[in-house]
């Protein structure tokens, strides 16, 4: 069976993977349009705080070590087209110009998502960059180390504009952090936990600059210099624009059903309006486990993986439904590392879903062991339906790292378990560890309380 996979990121990688690992003889060609296959921008901030020093090593594959176990790969190679009735793509190879079509028993698409651009006068100008890509680390990393670069300005206070915000404050520049939302990270974490990140940040050169529009970018000799919004100006030498994505489908426009927001169309097979094509990662939505799978746009590459699989498993007819996500993201900030799951008291009203929650602090470990010995404050939150008390998300947050907890959580989302099935859940206790109750009793024990006093 001749199987292509389209984009080498990480759903690609993880149906190749598949392909590879349960039926080596499958003919996969895989393509990529860019210069570097396997980059993991997941891996950008490692690289650009210098924990990584080759750039090149933020990947999870060769095309070499690809090649000899039998795939045919294909770097600077773009499909521009499929023609689902033929079961052939077009291929433009831009190293030497030339085009051809290849056929296909079946096809994964993994062609991802590009950093949306801001609407507004100026976007054009020198020095406004983006995040996402191998290009994009190399061009910023120089930019942490230029003595001209003094004030830069991050547009998006989301998972990637914090990343971005945290590498200019300690490369030791002077960064202001907007977003058109009144808090930093708004999508992730409830306002008890981005009260104490912004203290955070601000202790770190960081100026929040939330609530506020950008209104224009302005330059000098064709660079940026100033960044204007509703309610004030920012001088700038560099604009890092983290404020959203866009899917990469245009190309399949026409060919494919894609959503009013150009997502692939997917079913629970991963397979798209096209017969034997399958679609996964940023240009697709997930089912979301709280809401019983509502389709959702969760972009991370934890859910591109698990579909790249999925996708790879049914092109060779095994038949598999990909299971739903709870959403779980996690991420350090100078001293703290925090991680979130499932709905969130912000997010609550997106879903039209009632909810309740609680919020806990506790000592990651016994009182008696001091902080300088690792100890720290430990706050969790859990969300849930106060009608059946059905577990809908949860937050944890502290200067130790609790961060796996919401992986528990995560599997409690998507298991529909209730605060009493984690009230007295049986989890270990080890005073290097944790304390003799789990963080996640003590959390489902409060909520349990507040339910009844309701
Ligand atoms: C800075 C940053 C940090 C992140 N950190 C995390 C993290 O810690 N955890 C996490 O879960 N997620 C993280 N993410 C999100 C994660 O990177 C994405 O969810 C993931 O990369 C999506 O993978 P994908 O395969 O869908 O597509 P993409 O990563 O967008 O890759 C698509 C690839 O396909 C290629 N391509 C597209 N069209 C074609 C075509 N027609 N022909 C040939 N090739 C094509 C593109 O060149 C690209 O290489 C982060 C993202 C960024 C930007």
């Amino acid at each position: 069976m001749q199987v292509i996979v389209v984009g080498s990121s990480h759903g690609g990688y993880e149906a190749v993977r598949e392909l590879l690992m349960d039926e080596p003889d499958t003919e996969i060609q895989w393509y990529e349009k860019g210069d570097f296959i396997s980059f993991l921008s997941c891996g950008m901030q490692l690289y650009l705080e210098g924990y990584v020093k080759n750039v090149n090593d933020v990947s999870y594959a060769t095309p070499e070590e690809m090649r000899s176990k039998g795939v045919s790969v294909f770097v600077e190679q773009e499909i521009t087209a499929v023609d689902p009735d033929n079961h052939t793509v077009h291929v433009v190879n831009h190293r030497d110009g030339t085009e051809r079509d290849e056929n296909y028993d079946k096809l994964i698409l993994s062609s991802g998502a590009v950093p949306a651009t801001l609407p507004v006068e100026g976007n054009d100008l020198e020095n406004i960059y983006a995040m996402r890509g191998r290009d994009w680390a190399i061009k910023i990393k120089r930019k942490t180390v230029e003595p001209d670069v003094n004030n830069v300005v991050v547009v998006g206070a989301g998972y990637i504009g914090i990343e971005a915000a945290e590498v200019f404050a300690k490369a030791g520049k002077k960064v202001t952090l907007i977003d058109v939302l009144p808090r930093i990270l708004d999508t992730y974490l409830d306002k008890e936990f981005t009260d104490i990140l912004t203290e955070e940040i601000e202790k770190n050169n960081i100026t929040a600059a939330t609530s506020q529009n950008i209104q224009r970018f302005e330059g000098k000799d064709g660079k940026v210099t100033k960044v204007v919004t509703d309610q004030a100006t920012y001088p700038a030498d560099l604009v890092v624009v983290t404020a959203g994505i866009k899917p990469n489908t245009e190309w399949l426009d026409g060919t494919l059903d894609l959503t009013a927001g150009g997502l692939i169309d997917i079913d629970d097979y991963l397979q798209t309006s096209a017969p034997d094509v399958y679609a996964v990662g940023d240009a697709t939505l997930v089912k979301f486990a709280p809401t019983d799978g509502t389709p959702s746009r969760i972009a991370l590459a934890s859910n591109a993986r698990r579909q790249g699989r999925f996708a790879a498993k049914n092109a060779l007819g095994y038949n598999k439904a990909v299971p739903s996500v709870s959403g779980s993201s996690a991420l350090s900030l100078f001293d703290y590392k925090f991680a979130s799951t499932g709905i969130k008291e912000g997010t609550a009203g997106n879903y039209g879903v009632e909810t309740m929650s609680t919020l806990v602090t506790d000592s990651y470990r016994p009182p008696f062991v001091p902080d300088k010995y690792g100890n720290a404050q430990v706050y969790f939150k859990l969300t849930y339906d106060p009608e059946t008390t059905r577990v809908l998300g949860a937050q944890i947050m502290s200067k130790e790292d609790v961060t796996q907890n919401i992986n528990a959580l995560s599997l409690a989302i998507q298991e529909k378990l209730t605060l009493d099935d984690l009230a007295y859940a049986d989890f270990f206790f080890q005073p290097d560890f944790d304390r003799p109750w789990s963080i996640i009793n003590v959390g489902a024990q409060q909520a349990v309380r507040d339910v009844e006093k309701r």
